[in-house]
């Protein structure tokens, strides 16, 4: 099954030399590939209708409409970003001079800290223990003490896929001076936001992106909503050029056919529920609960696991840093048949 998986793998991912994912599975990146190339055809007979002569619209007027639009949001409160990790690399570039701080939950996405570094900010990690649930009062604590010029949240978190609630995210925005960035990257699969919170509150930022749920994360678009004054800061930081026009008509063709999404999104709920189930019943291994289109597990021998899958074309993720993600690996919820492919390897291995 898995060689016949991986063959069709073969058929439908675009070649890249370097790629030696193109073999097997794909289950590392947090991907969306239930709905490959539905909707191709349409996007390629949109960019055959481009004049890719002329420079993009550094604006992206169009795009930006519909996104303001969806979110019931006026359009200068909307700056779009070549996937969301740019988005996070203005957000460090137009608030953090070299040493300021930055503070997020730990274990998080790497990009805040690898960002942040590189503008020689310091990045304050504030450990949720071994079970990874968010310590309100712990979190706070710090922010107060570190007083940084911007606070990270994944949410729903990646790779440990759990939440912050709401009530603690307008106690955050009550309590702190500074910039929150709520990163919504996996929005679609949790079903919760505080986008709606944007026009009270100057200081929150909600970030998305198309590469999730959308099945764009080639494209690369992202885009963020927050406040006027706070969208004209990022403004002066972003590439005039961020997002080709290619880029552009890509996403604005995937938000006009949101609706062919959503039995997909529905499809990954139902298969998260299944891998979860089908996970928890190995002994010795812990399954997190997640709100993303992925989960993330803990057991014994994980990276010799993560070799075995790896030899059987299934590529899943493995963390090197140690500490509480010390034997964890994070798997995408695939397609059905991926994910049994995965499940059934797993049976094999153990
Ligand atoms: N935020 C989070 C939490 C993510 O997991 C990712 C992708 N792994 C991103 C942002 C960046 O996504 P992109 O740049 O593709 O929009």
């Amino acid at each position: 099954m898995v060689e016949s998986l991986a063959k069709r793998s073969l058929r439908k991912v675009t070649p890249y030399a370097a790629d030696s994912k193109i073999k097997g599975i794909p289950l590392d990146a947090n991907e969306n590939r239930n709905l490959a190339f539905k909707l191709n055809d349409k996007i390629a007979e949109a960019i055959m209708a481009l004049d890719i002569s002329r420079y993009p619209d550094p604006e992206a007027k169009v795009l930006k409409k519909k996104i303001a639009a969806d979110n019931w949001i006026n359009e200068e409160c909307v700056i779009v970003g070549s996937g969301s990790d740019q988005l996070i690399l203005m957000m460090i570039q137009a608030f953090i001079n070299e040493g300021d701080k930055i503070v997020t939950p730990a274990p998080t996405f790497s990009m805040y800290g690898i960002s942040n570094g590189i503008a020689g900010g310091e990045t304050i990690q504030v450990d949720m223990g071994e079970f990874f649930s968010f310590d309100f009062y712990k979190f706070i604590k710090r922010v107060n003490k570190e007083e940084p010029k911007l606070i990270f949240i994944s949410n729903p978190n990646n790779p440990t896929g759990g939440m912050v609630d709401r009530e603690h995210i307008i106690k955050l925005l009550e309590n702190f001076k500074g910039i929150v960035v709520i990163d919504e990257a996996y929005y679609e699969f949790s079903g919760r936001t505080v986008m709606d919170l944007v026009p009270y509150y100057p200081k929150l930022v909600v970030l998305r992106t198309l590469s999730k749920a959308y099945g764009l994360a080639g494209a690369r678009v992202g885009y963020g909503v927050a406040s006027k004054e706070i969208i004209g800061i990022l403004k002066k930081v972003k590439p005039p050029y961020n997002l080709s026009v290619l880029d552009q008509q890509a996403a604005i063709i995937c938000l006009q056919n949101k609706e062919i999404f959503q039995p997909s999104i529905e499809e990954i709920l139902e298969e998260r529920l299944w891998l979860t189930k089908a996970l928890g019943s190995f002994p010795g291994v812990e399954v997190f609960n997640s709100y993303g289109n992925f989960l993330l597990i803990r057991l014994k021998g994980a990276k010799e696991l993560y070799n075995y899958l790896q030899s059987k074309g299934i590529f899943i993720r493995h963390f090197n840093e140690g500490g509480s993600l010390a034997n964890c690996l994070r798997v995408t919820v695939g397609t059905k048949e991926e994910n049994r492919a995965f499940i059934g390897s797993l049976k094999e291995w153990m």
